[in-house]
C-alpha cells in the first residue's frame, strides 16, 4: 500500500489541505495564470543569455547575498527617488510575501485581506502559521476607505493585504484607501501591485506613499508586464528597516547568480520588455466591449486579465473553451470566470469559442 499524508506526522493544521496551482495544461491558448503571452524580445533573450555566461563563469562562489547590483537596477526602474536600500526582491512576489509574513506575522499573529483576492495570500498566512481573516468587498468587488478603516478597527490585524489591481477582480485601488488602511493601523500595510504596469498611465502607485511610511510596503513582479514569469523575480520597496527585518528570515543566498544576471539584464531592456503592454491592454478591453455585447457581465479592470459574470455553468463553459483549445480560470465564485489577455490572435480566438459556449449555453442574469 503506498503511503499517504495522513500515514506521516504531518503538521495538524496541514492535515486535509490540498496544494496550490492552476491546471498546467499545454493548450494553443494559454490565458489561464495572468502571464504575458508575448514572448521576450530576440535582441534582448541574447543579452539576457550573455549575462548568464559571464554569471556562470563564477557559479562555483555563491552568490552576492545582498543582490547589489539588482537593487540598484530595481530602485531605478521603479523611480519615485527610491534607493537600493528600500528594495528588495525573491524567486517571486510570492517568495517575498512569505518572507514578509515570515518576520512579521506568525503564530499569535493575524492578517487582514479582502477576498476575492489572491488566493496565494491566505495560503502564505496558513503556511506561515498568520491567521487569516477575510473582510468584505463593497459592490463590484471595490473597497473603499470607509470599507477598509472600519474592517480594520474591527479586526485590529497585525498586517493588512490590500491588492492593487487586484486578482482574481481586476479592481482598482485607490491611494487613498491605502492611506486609510496606513491611518488605521498600527501594523505593516502591504500593497500587492502584481498588475501596476496596467494601470492608467496617469494613476499614482502606492510606491509614491512610501515616504514618511515606514510601515508600507509595496511588492511588484517581473512575472506579469515583464514577460519574466519562468525567471521566478519578485520584489518590494518599503523602509531600509522592513528589509533589515526580512533579513532575519531570508535563507542566505536565496537569489541565484543566474536569477540575478538575468533579471540584471532583463531590466536593462525595461523600455522594450514593456513595449506589449499598451497591446495587451487594449486586448483586455476589446475583452471587456465584446464579452459586454454577448451579454455577460463585466467590471471595470486595471490589470492584464477579465472577470466576467453571468456564466451560466463555469465548469461546463471551462471544458467547452478547453474543447476548443482555449484555457481559462475558475476560481469558485458562482457564475464568473476568469480569462487573460492575450495577444490579438489568441483573445480572437477566445471571443469566437465564448460566442460559441454562448451559443449554447445562453449567459445568466446576475442578482443585484
Ligand atoms: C501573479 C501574481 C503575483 C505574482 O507572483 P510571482 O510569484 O511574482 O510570480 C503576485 N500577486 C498577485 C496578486 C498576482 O496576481
Amino acid at each position: 500500500m503506498a503511503t499517504t499524508l495522513d500515514d506521516l506526522p504531518i503538521r495538524d493544521d496541514l492535515r486535509g489541505q490540498s496544494p496550490y496551482g492552476a491546471p498546467q495544461k499545454h493548450v494553443r491558448v494559454q490565458l489561464n495564470v495572468n502571464e504575458n503571452t508575448h514572448p521576450v524580445p530576440q535582441d534582448v533573450a541574447d543579452d539576457i543569455v550573455e549575462s548568464i555566461r559571464q554569471a556562470l563563469r563564477t557559479v562555483n562562489r555563491y552568490p552576492d547575498r545582498e543582490f547589489t547590483e539588482l537593487r540598484h537596477s530595481l530602485a531605478a526602474y521603479l523611480g519615485h527617488g527610491l534607493t537600493a536600500e528600500q528594495l528588495w526582491a525573491a524567486n517571486g512576489s510570492n517568495e517575498v510575501l512569505q518572507q514578509l509574513l515570515q518576520a512579521f506575522g506568525g503564530p499569535g499573529r493575524s492578517v487582514l485581506g479582502f477576498p476575492p483576492t489572491y488566493s496565494m495570500h491566505s495560503i502564505l498566512a496558513s503556511g506561515t502559521g498568520t491567521t487569516w481573516i477575510p473582510a468584505q468587498r463593497d459592490d463590484e468587488f471595490r473597497i473603499s476607505p470607509e470599507t477598509v478603516v472600519a474592517a480594520v478597527r474591527e479586526h485590529q490585524p497585525d498586517i493588512v493585504f490590500l491588492c492593487g489591481p487586484n486578482n482574481p477582480t481586476g479592481t482598482p485601488l485607490s491611494i487613498d484607501t491605502v492611506r486609510a488602511a496606513y491611518d488605521a493601523t498600527d501594523g505593516i500595510v502591504m500593497v500587492d501591485e502584481a498588475y501596476a504596469e496596467f494601470m492608467p498611465a496617469d494613476v499614482p502607485s502606492a510606491v509614491s506613499l512610501l515616504p514618511g511610511r515606514e510601515r508600507l510596503v509595496v511588492s511588484r513582479t517581473m512575472s506579469k508586464a515583464f514577460a519574466f514569469a519562468g525567471a521566478r523575480v519578485g520584489y518590494l520597496a518599503a523602509d531600509p528597516a522592513v528589509i533589515d527585518a526580512i533579513r532575519l528570515v531570508r535563507l542566505p543566498y536565496h537569489l541565484s547568480a543566474l536569477t540575478q544576471a538575468a533579471a540584471v539584464a532583463a531590466l536593462r531592456h525595461a523600455p522594450e520588455m514593456l513595449a506589449m503592454v499598451d497591446d495587451i491592454k487594449e486586448q483586455r478591453d476589446r475583452m471587456v466591449t465584446e464579452l459586454g455585447a454577448m451579454g455577460y457581465r463585466t467590471y471595470e479592470t486595471w490589470s492584464n486579465f477579465v472577470l466576467f459574470g453571468g456564466v451560466a455553468d463555469p465548469n461546463a463553459a471551462f471544458e467547452a473553451l478547453l474543447d476548443q483549445d482555449v484555457i481559462v480560470r475558475d476560481l469558485g465564485i458562482p457564475n464568473h470566470l476568469r480569462v487573460s489577455a492575450g495577444t490579438e490572435e489568441e483573445t480572437t480566438a477566445f471571443l469566437d469559442a465564448m460566442r460559441r459556449v454562448a451559443a449554447d449555453q445562453p449567459p445568466v442574469r446576475l442578482d443585484a
